[in-house]
């Protein structure tokens, strides 16, 4: 019988499901991802991943980690702690992924929101390593935003939701009205993949550099993270999710930043050094993921199975 700590990690997103299992970045050793498609069937799959996993090893796995889509419960003592509860996604409504999980596996499960899960992988293995106080945002099918303030991870009232902000809106000069079904012209409903899409007719993907939708958009960034900045003082910022994959929206944000702030918050990091302040996640594309990984190392701590 094996006792070595074996982590499992499911990154539950909107789009697709994303497991493994291993310890840390450099010891994943399975992985699967599968379409979100409805709760019970990837429920089931991620259920089957995970047994199929400890029958290899041969032990069960220590803890496991889910960083979800939402807006999820966070609460321990709510009754409905662990649920995906409010979402926008069909059929996902008051889903209760934590326990079932719990109750199938009979682990300990670490939960918490994608974003939060992927700033906690940063911090302890990627672009925020040595940080207490940084977010990460992912710029995707929605915008979400996590993060850590003193070396906690940012709970409170529910969870912050950084996509969903107000900023300023010129309607003349984008008379697109926003694609958020709550505010229609919050952050998300400006900025978000599916909202470039609907402003210009064309998948974000597929619009070259020079186009005039990336300068709206480093413009849109560049407004949220000059208030997440003034709110939160973050000592760094991490730009993640698919849009972001456009890489020549990084000087443009934050030439924006710097320009938003106009030498206001005397920080070198802002003032002299953006290009390491304003960053893509270290651990990339696997942020996701291995932020659950993380997330499972920390319930393990808790129950008292083992170090962190
Ligand atoms: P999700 O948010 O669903 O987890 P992603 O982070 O990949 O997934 O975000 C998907 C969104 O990102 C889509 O709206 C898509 O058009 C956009 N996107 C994906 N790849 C790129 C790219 N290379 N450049 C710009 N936008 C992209
Ligand atoms: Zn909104």
């Amino acid at each position: 019988m094996n006792t070595a700590p074996l982590y499992g990690g499911l990154e539950a997103g909107g789009t697709k499901f994303v497991c493994a299992v291993g310890t840390e970045p450099q010891d994943i050793r399975a992985e699967a991802r599968f379409p979100t498609t409805t709760p019970h069937e990837t429920i089931r799959k991620t259920l089957d991943f995970f047994r199929e996993q400890q029958e290899l090893a041969g032990s069960r796995l220590t803890a496991i980690g889910i960083a979800s889509f939402g807006p999820v419960d966070l609460n321990p003592a709510s009754p409905t702690f662990g649920y995906i509860t409010s979402t926008p996604k069909a059929g996902w409504q008051n889903v209760d992924l934590v326990g079932t999980i719990r109750h199938e596996l009979n682990v300990p499960v670490g939960f918490d929101t994608d974003v939060n899960g992927a700033a906690l992988g940063e911090g302890l293995w990627g672009a925020a390593r040595g940080l207490d106080t940084f977010i990460y945002l992912t710029i995707g099918t929605g915008i979400g935003g996590g993060g850590m303030v003193g070396g906690q991870i940012i709970h409170g009232l529910l969870h912050p939701e950084m996509g969903h902000i107000r900023i300023p809106h010129d309607p003349q000069s984008d008379p697109y009205e926003g694609s958020c079904p709550y505010h229609g012209d919050c952050l998300e409903g400006l900025a978000s993949g599916p909202a470039i899409e609907a402003r210009w007719g064309t998948r974000a993907e597929n619009l070259p550099p020079d186009h005039p939708a990336w300068d709206l958009e480093a413009h849109y960034l560049a407004l949220a993270l000059t208030n997440f900045i003034c709110v939160l003082s973050p000592q760094r910022i991490i730009l993640g999710g698919g849009v972001m994959r456009q890489g020549h929206l990084f000087p443009r944000i934050q030439a924006g930043v710097q320009k938003l702030l106009r030498g206001y918050i005397r920080a070198r990091p802002v003032l002299e050094k953006i290009g390491e302040y304003i960053v893509p996640p270290a651990l990339g594309e696997r942020a996701g993921v291995l932020g659950a990984i993380a997330l499972a190392r920390r319930a393990a701590h808790s129950a008292g199975l083992a170090t962190y």
